[in-house]
């Protein structure tokens, strides 16, 4: 096994080293002295203690968050991007460090963590750009008058991450509202807290303090911030039961902004003149089994005309008993374990559910036959046929290395199986008829969807979801304006003569 890269760090160094709550000026414990085990997925092993941040922690980063805020607004756009571009420095240094972490605490695979941090980089980059170009607008509204917007930060944003993409989703998900002038509370997954901290403490570095405030802790810290009143943006990433708890605790604490990254049950589309190989290949990608198909693009149903089903199905299931697994740091690894053992409980009660339910397991439903991986939570690729619709495991995120296979015939039939979940996040049609394809983009209930491809996110394009997938779009121009409230200023202008009699002082 490779665990360990020279210069980078190792599991030892990460157990033995220490992360702390981001409040303010200072790198704490928890209030309470709470503090609880965080845990490597490859081995099943406790990886070292994080502070678990009380309501009253989370209320002192907010305070922090609140002063500190009118001071980074006057700096200006420029003033911003510069302290900002000094993290991008920081990040950069300890690149290889932070995809560690992710590779040790979330059990995703060293390469993909590795472009993760990557792209995180590269957006960090691009945004300033997007920021410098922002602006309000004049509008005729009257005769011989001015009027214009404003854009204006809400102040506090509280940011809360899943625990997918841990350091990607951290820096990505602070830089637009802090280009914004906002300053933000950011709250990583509990399974997966140590990059954020560490980004935190980066943070503390190089900007004021309370400009960025980082506290671990599960659903509790959530809530504190969710529900305190000087937070009135909050940017949600996660699953639709909590995305909707969000909502309603905001609601209740006051009128809030609140935008929600939720789940997705994406339909994979494949007509009958599509080439098999390349389709095999784009429903691997497009589950991103590497990070075993926890991902909100995951493709979990892959709908295949009945021409090409049966085909489909030996190929893909004998493409996927071919992906080894391994321990996530180990760089060599395609596929890691799953997050927690929770997540492996809860993904494998689908894999019943799907099997009592009558479905028809292809390949995959249980941990890999290999002693070296015995304590961690893996869980081969799964691929079930003979699912009907009803089934749960037709109908909800599984959010796991588990896609079931539909056989269709009939166009309409087809369309109505797609769209007949509550979920609408990611879609995508496979076929060279660029009518029938572009047609069917449109009837998907899908908020992002690619033809001939799949999960690959293009910069720019706005990411969100349709239906119970979500609220507000990310990636792109719409997400920065989203950290904006708009403000309308008039000014009466006058008539032009009396200002200028005035002026010369022949008035009277
Ligand atoms: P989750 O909903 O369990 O947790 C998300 C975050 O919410 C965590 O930080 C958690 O501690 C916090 N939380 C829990 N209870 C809370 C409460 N009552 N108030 C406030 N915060 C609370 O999600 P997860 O298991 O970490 O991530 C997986 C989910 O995220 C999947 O549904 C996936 O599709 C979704 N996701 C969506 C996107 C997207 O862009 N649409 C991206 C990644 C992940």
């Amino acid at each position: 096994m490779t665990n360990t890269t020279d210069g980078v760090g190792s599991i030892e160094s990460v157990a033995h080293g220490s992360y702390h709550l981001v409040v303010g000026d200072e790198l704490r414990a928890a209030s309470n002295g709470n503090a609880r085990a965080t845990y490597d997925p490859s081995t099943g092993r406790p990886i070292v203690d994080v502070p678990q941040a009380t309501p009253a922690d989370v209320h002192d980063a907010v305070h922090w968050a609140q002063r500190a805020q009118p001071d980074w607004y006057e700096l200006g756009v420029e003033g911003r991007i510069e302290q900002l571009g000094r993290l991008r420095d920081l990040v950069s240094a300890h690149q290889e460090e932070l995809s560690l972490l992710d590779s040790i605490d979330g059990g995703h695979p060293l390469r993909s963590m590795c472009a993760d941090v990557a792209s995180a980089i590269w957006e960090m980059d691009v945004w300033p750009t997007v920021a410098r170009l922002a602006g309000g607008k004049t509008m005729p509204a009257s005769r011989g008058n001015l009027h214009y917007t404003l854009l204006m930060p809400y102040g506090v944003v509280g940011r809360i991450l899943p625990f997918n993409h841990p350091a990607m989703f951290a820096i990505v998900g602070m830089l637009p509202p802090l280009l914004a002038g906002n300053t933000v509370v950011l709250k990583p997954a509990e399974q997966t807290p140590l990059s954020a901290l560490r980004l935190g403490e980066l943070a503390l570095e190089v900007l004021p303090p309370g400009v960025v405030n980082v506290v671990a802790g599960g659903a509790d810290t959530g809530d504190a911030i969710v529900a305190h009143p000087a937070v009135k943006r909050i940017a949600f990433t996660g699953s639709e039961a909590i995305g909707r708890t969000v909502q309603r605790r905001g609601a209740e604490a006051g009128v809030k902004h609140i935008t929600l990254e939720l789940g997705g049950k994406n339909p994979m589309i494949v007509f009958p003149d599509a080439d098999l190989e390349t389709v095999v290949e784009g429903a691997i990608t497009g589950m991103n089994f590497g990070i075993s198909g926890q991902s909100c693009n995951s493709n979990s149903r892959v709908l295949v005309h009945e021409n090409l089903h049966d085909e489909f199905v030996q190929r893909l299931a004998d493409r996927l008993e071919q992906i080894p697994l391994g321990v996530a740091y180990d760089e060599h690894t395609e596929m890691g374990p799953l997050v927690s053992e929770q997540q492996y409980q809860r993904v494998m009660g689908y894999v019943d559910s799907g099997r009592q339910a009558g479905a028809k397991l292809v390949t995959g439903g249980g941990p890999p036959d290999d002693p070296a991986l015995a304590g961690g939570y893996y869980l081969q690729p799964t691929a079930f046929t003979n699912v009907s619709p009803d089934m749960r495991i037709a109908r909800d995120e599984i959010f796991g290395p588990v896609v079931s296979v539909f056989s269709w015939d009939d166009y309409e039939g087809m369309v109505a199986l797609a769209n007949g979940v509550d979920l609408g996040l990611t879609a995508s049609v496979w076929t060279n008829d660029l009518h029938i394809a572009h047609k069917t983009a449109e009837r998907l209930q899908a908020g992002y969807v690619w033809i001939n491809g799949s999960s690959r996110h293009f910069w720019g394009m706005p990411f969100g979801g349709l239906k119970n997938s979500g609220l507000g779009r990310e990636a792109s121009v719409e997400e920065l304006m989203s950290y904006y409230e708009i403000k309308s200023v008039h000014t009466m202008l006058g008539d032009p003569r009396a200002a200028m009699d005035r002026l010369t002082g022949s008035e009277g």
